[in-house]
């Protein structure tokens, strides 16, 4: 708590005891598996994060030639990195190439025509997998759904063995496997039990035809419960791991990568603001804090649920609905609407939960703010 109130707000604080805690947990659950977890770095790109999580022997999944060059620094292994989206540029192509990276996941196949020029032109094979839309709405967020028809990601089903007969036939390609990533925030287990049919279809289908596959990549999207932190600490592993372990199919030697963002980082971290103001309308009252939706933009962009807390007030005190809010000139800049808290004082400090994940990252400097900073504490409780 110290840290806390000594640090100026607001800033993203992380329990990295929650982050260790996580990644046993993951470690215990693909234990004796052919299982490769990478780290989905969007999630979050703190450093000390990165660290964390390369020292544990995870992977790494990457957007962007920037997070290719943070991942590096952090100590991931070039061979454990998947590098993913549609819009690869030659330049990152050429720098992960050179880097080394384990599999460049496909999206398109223009896309497999530049890796492959850009891989003979620097003497090399590019190992690639390539990504399947499956057409499965895992019912999430509309912005975080992306295995259906209609979304930008992926190489439609229909046309799938085109592209992979094409591969085959590339001289700077080396096809290492297929890739899958539905969606995200993903709490059911339904949408990844259609997928391991799907993948099961397509491997009988392509076995039988003699392509086998080193390796099958499906991707992230396992959510965490926002409502109930504390109830929930970590997401359903078990669950999500077992569904995989019962009802995927796996060749012989076959690798099952995972890449999970949110899972693994999300619990860990909280956002942390002062009460500048309580202000009363006509028929409201308004918590206005002093960090804003360019620190945490989650509520602002997808309506996201975070639980918020009242670090100052006792619980015990009387009760109020508040419209929980930030400075910024937007009216999207509200964290939370009718949100009951205990009667709050301007200088109270706030906790906004399950910040971890596409928080920091997220932020900017919009209405010429600073962007937040970020402090870590091995403690379990602030
Ligand atoms: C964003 C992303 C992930 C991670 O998603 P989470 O919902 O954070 O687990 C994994 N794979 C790909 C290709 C992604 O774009």
């Amino acid at each position: 708590m110290d840290i806390v109130e000594r640090t100026d707000t607001p800033f993203y604080y992380y329990d990295m005891s929650v982050l260790a805690t996580t990644l046993q947990e993951i470690k215990r659950q693909i234990a004796g598996f052919p299982y490769v977890v990478h780290y989905a770095l969007k999630a979050n790109c703190n450093p000390r994060i990165l660290n964390e999580i390369a020292r544990q022997g995870i992977g790494a999944d990457l957007v962007s030639g920037g997070e290719a060059k943070a991942a590096i620094e952090a100590g991931f292994k070039p061979e454990k990195m998947n590098f993913s989206g549609v819009g690869k540029t030659d330049r990152e192509i050429t720098f992960a190439l050179d880097k080394g990276v384990g599999c460049f996941n496909v999206e398109s196949a223009p896309e497999l025509e530049v890796i492959n020029q850009l891989a003979v032109t620097m003497g090399k094979k590019a190992p690639i997998a390539i990504r399947v839309n499956p057409d499965i709405d895992a019912h999430t967020h509309k912005y975080i759904t992306t295995g259906t028809a209609d979304d930008k990601f992926g190489i439609n089903l229909e046309a799938i063995e085109q592209v992979i007969k094409q591969a085959m036939s590339l001289p700077g390609i080396h096809l290492r496997g297929l890739h899958f990533h539905i969606g995200s925030q993903i709490t059911l287990m339904k949408p990844y039990a259609m997928l391991c049919d799907t993948i099961n279809g397509l491997l009988d289908d392509y076995g039988r035809q003699g392509i086998h596959f080193e390796l099958i990549n499906v991707g992230g999207g396992l959510g965490i419960d926002y409502a109930d932190p504390d109830g929930h600490p970590l997401p359903d592993f078990e669950s999500y791991f077992n569904t995989f372990k019962s009802r995927l199919r796996l060749e012989a030697g076959q690798q099952l990568h995972f890449e999970l963002g949110r899972a693994i980082v999300a619990g860990c971290g909280s956002l942390i603001a002062r009460v500048v103001y309580v202000k009363e309308n006509r028929n409201k009252k308004f918590v206005i804090l002093d960090a804003g939706m360019n620190d945490l933009i989650r509520p602002a962009l997808y309506g996201a649920y975070h639980e918020i807390q009242n670090l100052t007030a006792d619980e015990d005190v009387a009760h109020e609905l508040y419209d929980v809010v930030g400075p910024v000139c937007e009216s999207s800049d509200v964290f939370a609407r009718d949100r009951r808290l205990p009667v709050t004082r301007r200088g109270d400090l706030i906790a906004i939960r399950s910040a971890g994940a596409y928080g920091e990252s997220m932020a900017s400097t919009y209405n010429m703010r600073t962007l937040p900073q970020s402090i870590f504490s091995t403690h379990h409780s602030i």
